[in-house]
């Protein structure tokens, strides 16, 4: 495979000053630069261009700045797709632990915050450094602030515009990523060049997005900004025990984002407050071992105050004692701490959402190469794909898994 490199008057001319390569990739994200670093050692000569000022942005965004790049529990149940299966050959070929040797090699100090999530102990720039530096090492040259132009088939290879100039390619690996966050650098690019090329792109939505709520509930929620407490949430076919978070736009945390990847307009979550208390058995006994216990105060010991003032008042309870709760008060409770049911008016869309649903169909992808499987010289890796994965690491995990297998193909 070769690239050539020339003017745009020179279209197909070989001349002095050309240079030579057998890949572009397009998109200097996690996906990219793995991709780059893997193929780079392979004697491939490769090219990554951004159209960013800076490579990785998104992951020296991630995990509040400390990039919880990966999670050693992943399997392909962790990721949402047209096709679950197709995710399983590269997680198995490049696994967390593959990655952890990487970032053990580069002295990477990490932490592991919540089960199987690894963090950098110290901050997301350790590991854009690590991949530049292995770019460096590999002889990949990354090219950023540089815009990509029109791209076509040229026999066996691609040709396209790179910052105004033509170039010839023998592969091209689109790396570009989902819609979220549109200041980070994110475009559509990606999926039109799967439509150019004749492939189905199924619908995308902003997933792991906190979700807003109506402007009266803003007012309810007021008060309770800033307050997290551990819930189970169910969403559609998705249940998930986390941290919720009140914030002053709406709900999100850990279960929120979680319940957003399976919400759609018009559905209703359901939030157990008390995860760990059977309610019904204890207000039951409560109310034969402390009658004159009152409602309230049991409320405030068993969840945050001002949550348990807060319920108490939107569902019109009584604080009274436990001696007076009737059978049908106590089915009250239960539904309204066990499976309380909310509306969120919407999410906070593309501005906030961690990740892209939907993406590229993988019918047209081989899931050993990442090749489409009519265009040999065309390849797409990483979250451009219609491969999601949930919180806690799963989403760098099937970029760096994705990024090998095609890196190793090329
Ligand atoms: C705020 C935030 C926090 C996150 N935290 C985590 C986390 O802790 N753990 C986790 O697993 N996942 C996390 N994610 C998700 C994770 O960042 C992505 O899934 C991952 O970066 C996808 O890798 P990628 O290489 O496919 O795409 P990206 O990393 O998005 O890279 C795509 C690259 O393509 C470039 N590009 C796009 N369009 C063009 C164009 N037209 N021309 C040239 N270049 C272009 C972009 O500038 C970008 O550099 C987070 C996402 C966000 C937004």
């Amino acid at each position: 495979m070769a690239l050539l490199e020339c003017s745009p008057n020179q279209q197909g001319k070989v001349g002095a000053e050309m240079k030579t390569y057998d890949v572009v990739i397009i998109g200097a994200g996690a996906a990219g630069l793995i991709c780059a670093l893997t193929a780079g050692y392979r004697g491939l000569r490769v090219r990554v261009v951004d159209h960013a000022s800076k490579a990785g942005k998104k992951i020296l965004m991630s995990g509040g700045g400390r990039c919880n790049f990966t999670n050693l529990a992943t399997t392909s149940a962790n990721f949402f797709s047209r096709n679950p299966h197709f995710s399983i050959s590269a997680l198995k070929r490049y696994t967390p632990q593959h990655f952890v040797e990487l970032i053990e090699r580069h002295g990477i100090e990490y932490v592991e915050k919540a089960p199987g999530q690894l963090f950098c102990a110290h901050s997301a720039k350790d590991v854009v450094s690590m991949l530049l530096t292995e770019c460096g090492w590999a002889g990949v040259e990354v090219s950023l602030s540089t815009p990509v132009g029109d791209i076509e088939r040229l026999g066996d290879g691609m040709r396209l515009e790179i910052g105004g100039r033509m170039v010839h390619t023998g592969a091209v690996v689109v790396a570009t990523g989902g819609l979220s966050i549109p200041t980070l650098g994110a475009s559509g690019l990606g999926y039109d060049l799967a439509r150019q090329f004749g492939l189905a792109v199924t619908e995308t939505r902003a997933a792991l997005v906190p979700f807003t709520v109506t402007s009266q509930w803003k007012a309810s929620l007021a008060s309770l900004s800033g307050l997290s407490c551990p819930v189970l949430v169910k969403c559609g076919d998705g249940q998930y025990r986390e941290p919720l978070l009140f914030t002053h736009r709406g709900l999100s945390g850990p279960a929120m984002l979680q319940a957003s990847s399976h919400w759609q307009p018009g559905m209703t979550i359901e939030i157990d407050w008390l995860p760990s208390i059977p309610v019904e058995e204890t207000l039951r006994a409560l109310r034969l071992s402390a009658p004159r216990r009152h409602l309230g105060t049991w409320l405030g010991e068993v969840l945050p105050k001002r949550l348990s003032q807060a319920l108490m008042q939107w569902q019109a309870w009584k604080d009274r004692p436990m001696a007076e709760l009737s059978n049908t008060d106590i089915e009250a409770l239960v539904q309204g701490l066990k499976a309380w049911q909310f509306k969120p008016a919407g999410t906070e869309g593309w501005r906030t959402a961690e990740v892209t649903l939907g993406g590229v169909d993988t019918d047209a992808i081989s899931s050993k190469t990442f090749a489409v499987n009519t265009i040999p010289q065309l390849y797409f890796i990483g979250e451009v794909l219609d491969v999601t994965g949930q919180l806690g690491g799963f989403n760098f995990q099937w970029a760096w898994a994705s990024g090998v297998a095609c890196g190793q193909a090329l």
